[in-house]
């Protein structure tokens, strides 16, 4: 299935974001989706214009809140596969409080973050994932912070699934995000996404220089959530891969069944045309 639009994306030549719309295409063409079964939703920043360049259902929604949207997506109607998405800032920030909660409840959708470690669309401010000592307009003689470790936060979060890849491994990225469509439960990508205008430190080549995979680790068993943990921290989280899967622990929907068997998509809720103006006229 052809899941590319008409839209031209209108990222600089050379942003990472570009590799993460194909791979999500190309991802869900292989699981065998339709347009109609996918749901893309996107927060605020470069990246959250993507929900606009697939071929799918797309909302785009507001800064940090791509995933209480996404949320309320899959329990309106589960059939759906729902993918949220957005930048570091958005989902590692403004957005922090939902990431953790939407880890912890399980619900069974993918979360797939754009990690370029600055502000790209409002032209290069320090981000919760820069580096201590990053120099920006808003931090001119460098970062104080120390920057947020997402994927061992998710981790002590209780994630399920936690993955991590490179924008320019377009094959191992697609897979994982087929992975990542295919567990039952929260599952989190974050993707190292360069930014080539506005960050001149966390380049391609400094991340080809960086990154570990996973694969290359000898004896990594991504089932073992301790090994996860002492990996992450000892490559300073720059690995690749496959970092944790559980399989075993029920999704929210999972667990839904029996309190509620029916979504609200499939609820006879009797809304005629005067109930439904009735219903719009309160919110004026
Ligand atoms: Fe990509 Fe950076 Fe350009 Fe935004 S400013 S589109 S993140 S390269």
């Amino acid at each position: 299935k052809d899941f590319r639009n008409d839209v031209k994306p209108n990222w600089c030549p050379g942003c990472g974001d570009f590799s993460v719309q194909a791979a999500i295409q190309r991802a869900a063409a292989n699981v065998g989706l339709e347009p109609e079964n996918l749901a893309v939703v996107s927060g605020i920043g470069c990246s959250g214009r993507i929900s606009g360049y697939i071929n799918s259902y797309g909302f785009h929604g507001i800064h940090g809140r791509a995933l209480p949207i996404a949320q309320g997506v899959k329990m309106a109607n589960r059939d759906l596969t729902v993918i949220a998405s957005g930048g570091d800032g958005d989902g590692f920030a403004i957005g922090m409080g939902h990431t953790i909660h939407a880890i912890r409840r399980n619900v069974d959708i993918t979360y797939i973050v754009m990690d370029n470690q600055i502000y790209g669309l409002t032209k290069g401010q320090t981000s919760p994932r820069s580096a201590t000592g990053f120099k920006t307009k808003s931090t001119p003689m460098g970062s104080i912070e120390q920057p947020i470790s997402p994927m061992e936060m998710a981790l002590t979060a209780g994630a399920t699934f936690v993955a991590q890849s490179f924008s320019t491994d377009l094959k191992d990225l697609t897979a994982l995000i087929e992975a990542g469509i295919n567990h039952k439960g929260f599952s989190l990508i974050n993707v190292f996404s360069p930014c080539v205008t506005y960050n001149k430190v966390n380049t391609y080549d400094w991340f080809k220089e960086n990154l570990t995979k996973l694969a290359d680790v000898e004896g990594y068993d991504s089932s073992n959530r301790e090994q996860a943990m002492q990996t992450l921290m000892k490559h300073s989280g720059l690995v690749t891969g496959l970092i944790y899967q559980n399989t075993e622990r029920p999704s929210y929907q999972e667990l839904l069944t029996g309190y509620s068997d029916k979504p609200l998509v499939d609820a006879d809720l009797k809304l005629d045309q005067a109930h439904f103006d009735k219903l719009v006229a309160e919110f004026m």
